[in-house]
Parts: C-alpha cells; sequence; structure tokens
C-alpha cells in the first residue's frame, strides 16, 4: 500500500528577482514497510522533498497523498495534525532535550498529542523495548554513546506509531558499527511494524541496504533503482 505519493510536483523558490527551480516535476510513491532511500547532490531538492512528505510545505503544482488522500499542507492545522499523527522526523544531530531523561524525550510528543498518562507510559516503555533502550530510560542524553542518542531519537519518532519516518543523514554524525546497529534497526521496524522510511542519505553503507534507492539532481528524478543495481530507469 501507498503511505505517500507525490504526483508532478513542482516547487519554486523566490528571493527577489531570483527564481530558485527545487522540484521539477516528481513523482514519488512510498510503500508501506520500504526503506527508501534519497540521494542527490547538495541543492539537488532533497530537503524541500523531504519538507512536502513531512507536510511542512506544499508545492507550487501537483498533489501530495498522505494514505490515499490529498493533503494541503497550507491548510496549517489539518496538516499539524496529520503529521502529528502520521509522521515521525529523524535527525543528524538527534535533537535530543538535553535536561530530560531518555524516556521524557521519547515521552514528549505523546504529551503533547495529550494522549493520557498511563497509555503514554506503556507505549514509551514498548518504544524503548524495540530500540533497546529500557534500561537507559533515567539517563540523560548526554550519558549515551552516539548510537544510543539516535536509537532515543528513532524510539521518539515510533511512538506515536507513525506511518512514515522522514530521516535526514540519520547515520551522518555515526562509526560504522553504530551506523550498522541504527541500520538494522530500521529495517526490522519497517519490515515487522509496516513504517515507511524516507531517508536522505550520502551515507554508501546505508543506500547499500534500504529496498530502494532514488536520485535527485537539479529537482528531478534521475535514477530509481534497486540498491546495487546500475541500470538507470529514468
Ligand atoms: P543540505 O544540503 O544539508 O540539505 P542546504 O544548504 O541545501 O543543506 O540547506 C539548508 C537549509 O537552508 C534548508 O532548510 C534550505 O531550505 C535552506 N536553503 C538552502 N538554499 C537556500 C537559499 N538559496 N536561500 C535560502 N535558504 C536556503
Ligand atoms: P538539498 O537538500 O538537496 O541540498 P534543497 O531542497 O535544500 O536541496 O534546495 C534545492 C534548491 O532550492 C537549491 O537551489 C537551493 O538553493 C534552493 N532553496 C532551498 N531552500 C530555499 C529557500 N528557502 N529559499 C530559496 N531557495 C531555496
Amino acid at each position: 500500500a501507498s503511505v505517500m505519493v507525490l504526483r508532478g510536483v513542482r516547487k519554486t523558490y523566490r528571493l527577489g528577482e531570483h527564481v530558485v527551480p527545487a522540484l521539477q516535476g516528481v513523482d514519488l510513491d512510498v510503500q508501506a514497510g520500504e526503506l527508501l532511500a534519497l540521494t542527490g547532490p547538495s541543492g539537488s531538492g532533497k530537503s524541500t522533498l523531504l519538507n512536502l512528505c513531512g507536510l511542512i510545505d506544499s508545492p507550487d503544482e501537483g498533489q501530495v497523498l498522505l494514505d490515499g488522500r490529498p493533503v494541503d499542507a497550507r491548510q496549517a492545522l489539518a496538516a499539524t495534525l496529520l503529521r502529528r499523527d502520521a509522521i515521525g522526523f529523524v535527525f543528524q544531530s538527534f535533537n535530543l532535550v538535553p535536561v530530560m531523561t531518555v524516556a521524557e524525550n521519547v515521552d514528549y510528543p505523546l504529551f503533547l498529542a495529550g494522549v493520557p498518562a498511563a497509555e503514554r507510559r506503556r507505549r514509551v516503555d514498548e518504544a524503548l523495548v524495540q530500540v533497546g533502550l529500557s534500561a537507559h530510560a533515567a539517563h540523560r542524553p548526554d550519558a549515551l554513546s552516539g548510537g544510543q542518542r539516535q536509537r532515543v531519537a528513532m524510539a521518539r519518532a515510533l511512538v506515536k506509531r507513525p506511518r512514515l519516518v522522514i530521516a535526514d543523514e540519520p547515520t551522518a554524525s555515526l562509526d560504522s558499527h553504530t551506523a550498522e546497529q541504527v541500520l538494522g534497526l530500521m529495517r526490522r521496524l519497517a519490515h515487522e511494524g509496516g513504517a515507511a522510511f524516507l531517508i536522505a542519505t550520502h551515507d554508501e553503507r546505508l543506500t547499500r541496504r534500504c529496498d530502494r534507492v532514488i536520485g535527485l539532481l537539479d529537482g528531478r528524478i534521475v535514477r530509481a533503482a534497486a540498491p546495487g543495481d546500475d541500470t538507470s530507469r529514468h
């Protein structure tokens, strides 16, 4: 099933008289349970694409569909509610709150969503088990390694049981062994839990093991292939 679909999406930024085309007609279909890598040089449109899929920004032309329903990110309240329920975000720099414990960091999205306390506790425990950090629930992020912090960020993204997890360079600040662990965790969560992962990355260690790789250049998809498969379809 398609979780996120982009159809004929165009996006142009205007800076005074400068017109910067960021996406020039992009079609994308992210399936439930898949790890989809998004690659491309700086300026190719990756951030813009992630912002559209994250319902943070809206296209000038074309359609964005979440679970088959068209979404208009310009309708701020509706987009915020959809984003809160259906989309998790993971960043290169983890973005954990340093004065909160691991459990409090993971709980935060549920707290913001007004989920009752007993259910929050249950879901936080469950998310920490999924990422293997139950023993660290009461620690603060600065007591953890980089890989552990990224797993906390993953638990925080997953605690809402999102349909789509958007990850921006999630392994860029991790050593190879830790990157491998985080990747293994994402694969397990996608393949067993059914969430879709859209991952912007330059990391070969990561793209190799995604289910599909999409390449962007100058705002267009130039390569869509299975990892390790060099035949271009576009
Ligand atoms: P990355 O390649 O790591 O995504 P970028 O330098 O492309 O980093 O973009 C970083 C941030 O700056 C993004 O949020 C993007 O929207 C913004 N940005 C990029 N280019 C411009 C620009 N020409 N003018 C204003 N903001 C920009
Ligand atoms: P990437 O993430 O692959 O580096 P971006 O989506 O950030 O690419 O940028 C695509 C193009 O849009 C680039 O030419 C960039 O300079 C431009 N751009 C991105 N954000 C902005 C912005 N807020 N204002 C103006 N131009 C932008």
